[in-house]
C-alpha cells in the first residue's frame, strides 16, 4: 500500500477530529453512522481514502482504512518531532511496508508499518481460534500488536549492545528506527570470507540464547551486512521467543538451520560446527541476563506476545500449504542467484578486528553438552 503524506499537511482540525473518532468505532468494529455535519467531513476523508463506505441495509457507515490509520500513526509521529518527512518505499515485506523518512534536520530514517491481516487473513481466520473469545481479531489490532512487539524487543536488544536498529519511535502499528547502511544478505553473491560470517552469525544465535532469546525469523532478509563496514545488523522482531518457550529448541534450531543452508547454498560453505540449544543456554560461568523478562517488563504484555504468536502460526501454516510444492530441497540447491545485478562483496576489515569468537568455540560447546549428558 502507497503512503500518502501529502494529507499530513492538509488536514483540517474538524476532519481529523472525525477520523479519530471513526479509529475509536473501528476499534470496536462499529461503523461510524454519518450524520449531519459529519457527513461532508467523512466524505472528504473518504475521498483522500483515509475512512471507506461500508454499504449497510440500515444506513452508510464509514470504517478506517490503512490509509487512515498511516495517517493517524505519521501525524502523532510528526507532532512529537521524530519524523518530518517521508520519502521513498524502500521494501515490501509480506506483513510490512518499508520506508524513508527523515527528520527535521534531514536525517535519514527507516518507518515500518506494520500490515498483518494484510494477506492469509481469511485462511487463519477460518483454521484458528486464536483471539479467544474476541472473534475477530482487527487488522488495526494485530498491526499495533506486531509494532509494539518489535519496538520493545528493539529497544531492550539496542540498549544490551547488539546489533540492531536504533529505536526511534513507535505510534499505533509504526516504528521508526535508525537507517543501516548496508544491504540484506541475501543480496550478497560473493564473501571473502564466509566462514568468518557464519561464525559472527552462528556467535549472535549464541548471544540472544544466553540472554533468553531466540530470534525466529534469523534468516538472509532479516541480516544486513553494512555497505562499508561488512558487519551484521540483525532486523525484524515481531517473531521473537524466549528460550523459556514451549519450543524454543526448535525456534533456536530453525534459526541455526536457517544460517547453515543459506551459506551452504549461496558460499558453499559447510561447517559441522554450530551452536546447539541446551549447550547455548545452560553455560556454566556465563552471565544470564533475563531479556525475555526485561520485556516483559517493559510494558509488552504476556498475553499480547501470545495473541501475536498465535496469529503468527496461524500465518505460517497458512503459508506452508501455499508454498508446499516449492519447498524441495533439491530443486533449490542451485539456487545461487541474487536480486541485484550488481554482486556485492563487503568489506571484513571490521569484521577481523571486532573480536569474533573463534569457530572452535562452538566445539567447546558441543563437547560440554555431550560431557553434561
Ligand atoms: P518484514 O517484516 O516485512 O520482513 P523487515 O523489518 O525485515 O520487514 O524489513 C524489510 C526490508 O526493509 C529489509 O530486508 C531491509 O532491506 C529493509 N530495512 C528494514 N529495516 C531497515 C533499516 N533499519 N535500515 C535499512 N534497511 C532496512
Ligand atoms: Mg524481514
Amino acid at each position: 500500500m502507497k503512503l500518502d503524506a501529502t494529507d499530513l499537511r492538509y488536514i483540517s482540525s474538524d476532519e481529523f477530529r472525525v477520523l479519530t473518532a471513526v479509529e475509536m468505532g473501528s476499534k470496536n468494529h462499529e461503523v461510524w453512522a454519518a450524520r449531519g455535519g459529519t457527513n461532508k467531513l467523512l466524505g472528504q476523508l473518504a475521498k483522500r481514502n483515509l475512512v471507506s463506505k461500508v454499504q449497510n441495509s440500515k444506513y452508510d457507515g464509514y470504517r478506517l482504512t490503512y490509509g487512515g490509520y498511516d495517517y493517524l500513526a505519521l501525524r502523532a509521529m510528526s507532532k512529537r518531532d521524530s519524523v518530518y518527512s517521508v520519502g521513498n518505499q524502500i521494501g515490501v515485506g509480506k506483513e510490512s511496508d518499508i520506508y524513508a523518512v527523515a527528520d527535521a534536520e534531514g536525517t535519514q530514517m527507516v518507518l515500518k508499518l506494520h500490515r498483518l491481516g494484510r494477506i492469509s487473513f481469511r485462511a487463519i481466520k477460518d483454521k484458528r481460534d486464536y483471539m479467544g473469545k474476541r472473534k475477530s481479531a482487527s487488522w488495526m489490532y494485530m498491526s499495533r500488536l506486531a509494532a509494539q512487539k518489535e519496538w520493545a524487543f528493539m529497544k531492550v536488544l539496542h540498549e544490551h549492545g547488539f546489533p540492531v536498529p536504533r529505536p526511534i519511535d513507535q505510534a499505533r502499528h509504526c516504528i521508526v528506527m535508525s537507517m543501516i547502511d548496508a544491504y540484506p544478505m541475501r543480496q550478497i553473491a560473493d564473501h571473502p570470507s564466509p566462514g568468518r560470517l557464519y561464525s559472527i552469525l552462528m556467535d549472535l544465535i549464541v548471544r540472544f540464547a544466553r540472554a533468553g532469546l531466540i530470534h525466529g525469523d534469523f534468516n538472509e532478509f532479516n541480516i544486513l551486512i553494512g555497505r562499508e563496514t561488512g558487519e551484521a545488523v540483525v532486523i525484524d522482531f515481531p517473531q521473537m521467543v524466549s528460550t523459556s518457550h514451549p519450543n524454543a529448541e526448535w525456534y533456536f534450531n530453525r534459526d541455526v538451520d536457517c544460517i547453515r543452508t543459506f551459506f551452504r547454498r549461496r558460499f558453499r560453505y559447510e561447517s559441522a560446527l554450530y551452536p546447539r540449544f541446551q549447550a547455548s543456554v545452560n553455560e556454566e560461568g556465563v552471565p544470564q541476563f533475563k531479556l525475555d523478562v526485561v520485556v516483559a517488563a517493559s510494558g509488552f504484555k504476556n498475553k499480547d506476545q501470545q495473541i501475536l504468536e498465535e496469529y503468527m502460526l496461524g500465518l505460517a501454516e497458512a503459508e506452508g500449504e501455499e508454498l508446499e510444492e516449492d519447498d524441495s530441497e533439491d530443486s533449490s540447491e542451485e539456487d545461487v542467484d541474487v536480486d541485484d545485478d550488481d554482486p556485492i562483496v563487503p568489506q571484513t576489515d571490521a569484521a577481523e578486528t571486532s573480536g569474533i569468537p573463534d569457530v572452535e568455540e562452538y566445539q567447546d560447546r558441543e563437547s560440554q553438552s555431550k560431557d553434561a549428558a
